[in-house]
């Protein structure tokens, strides 16, 4: 890219309302590199996604939305760690620097930046297909970072927020045909829009969890396909090896949004919102001694906590029935799924 190109380039991302003042930050972008300084006490925690014009959101996304679904989604990596955010950096790759697209896209960035205290410190900036990879960092005092590797038999299932929605607002953006659009008012619309490009990043929730959760993760590729992680992961760190870890989940549990009920055809629901994907909620394991204290945890912060099931020592993920029947969950391979009922 030519020398002028890159002036552009930093124009927009060497603002104030981006390169803002963090305690923890000691030197931003502008040098050969950024410096931060942890306090005492403290781990770093990173995290990077790189989210691709075509594959990862459609072409022609508006900039300012696709630039907060950017950032959001490495905030709720961040969120599921219990990580506070300190600062990002961001590698972009353009076709060609349009300064109207660079504009909005920056002001999307710089609007989510400040909502969760995460200043862009540095990055690189090159030509070719529009690709974003941003890195987030975060902290979080010693030793208590919320892992995938702390479930246990007896633990509670709990979910944040609602599920299904993200996967909803794809096939709207996408014009599925399974999706009931004509009963859409603008509202609904908005909520959709908002749920694939502003989802809320669980900073507060994750942080609220210290101490209480006894595993946690981002629910990026459905329930199903993240919670059987959790039981990997915590199965794999039991002391007795080859104990197994399973878990029950009560499908009328599952916490829907209204603009989901209206908008997804019954028969398509269910399966949906445990494989849908892109919700960026978190799925929370809790001890029975700790579930009073995450509940009112959670309250305190107004956020929606659902306690959707149960880990136990029984063979992979099985939906129970009210009739107390269970059904084993099964995955086809990614994004096929089916809900054996
Ligand atoms: P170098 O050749 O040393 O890698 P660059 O020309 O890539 O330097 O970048 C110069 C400065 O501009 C660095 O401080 C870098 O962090 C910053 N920078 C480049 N692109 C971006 C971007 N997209 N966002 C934020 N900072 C950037
Ligand atoms: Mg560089």
């Amino acid at each position: 890219m030519a020398q002028g190109e890159f002036e552009l380039i930093r124009r927009y991302f060497g603002t104030p309302e981006l390169n803002f003042a963090h305690d923890d930050v000691l030197l931003g972008p502008g040098d050969d590199a950024a410096i931060v300084s942890l306090p005492a006490g403290f781990n770093l925690v990173m995290s990077i996604d790189t989210l691709n014009e075509s594959v990862h959101f459609p072409a022609q996304a508006d900039p300012f939305l696709l630039a907060q679904r950017c950032l959001l989604v490495n905030l709720s990596d961040l969120a599921a760690m219990g990580a506070e955010p300190v600062a990002f950096t961001l590698a972009i790759s353009l076709p060609s620097p349009d300064a109207r697209w660079l504009a909005a896209f920056s002001q999307g960035l710089a609007a989510v930046a400040q909502a969760y205290k995460c200043p862009l410190i540095g990055g690189d900036t090159t030509r070719g297909p529009l690709s974003i990879t941003i890195q987030v960092h975060g902290k979080v005092p010693s030793g208590q970072a919320l892992l995938r590797s702390g479930a246990a038999d007896g633990d509670a299932v709990y979910v944040t927020g609602e599920l299904g929605d993200g996967a909803a607002a794809l096939w709207w953006l996408l014009a599925d045909g399974r999706l009931n659009s004509a009963a859409l008012d603008n509202t609904a619309r908005q909520m959709l829009q908002q749920a694939f490009y502003q989802p809320d990043a669980r900073i507060s929730a994750g942080i609220a969890l210290r101490g209480l959760a006894s595993a946690a993760l981002d629910i990026s590729d459905g329930l199903a396909s993240d919670l059987a992680h959790v039981l990997e992961a915590s199965a794999g760190k039991n002391a007795d090896v080859s104990q197994t870890l399973g878990a029950v989940i009560d499908p009328d549990a599952i916490p829907l949004s209204d603009t989901f009920l209206k908008c997804v055809p019954k028969s398509e629901q269910l399966a949906l919102a445990l494989s849908g994907g892109d919700d960026y909620e978190l799925c929370v394991c809790v001890p029975p001694a700790h579930e009073s204290a995450a509940l009112a945890a959670m309250a305190a912060l107004g956020i929606r906590f659902t306690h959707i099931g149960q880990i136990d020592q029984g063979m992979g993920i099985r939906l129970q029935t009210s009739s107390g029947q269970q059904h084993p969950l099964s995955l086809k391979g990614y994004n096929h799924f089916s809900v054996q009922l």
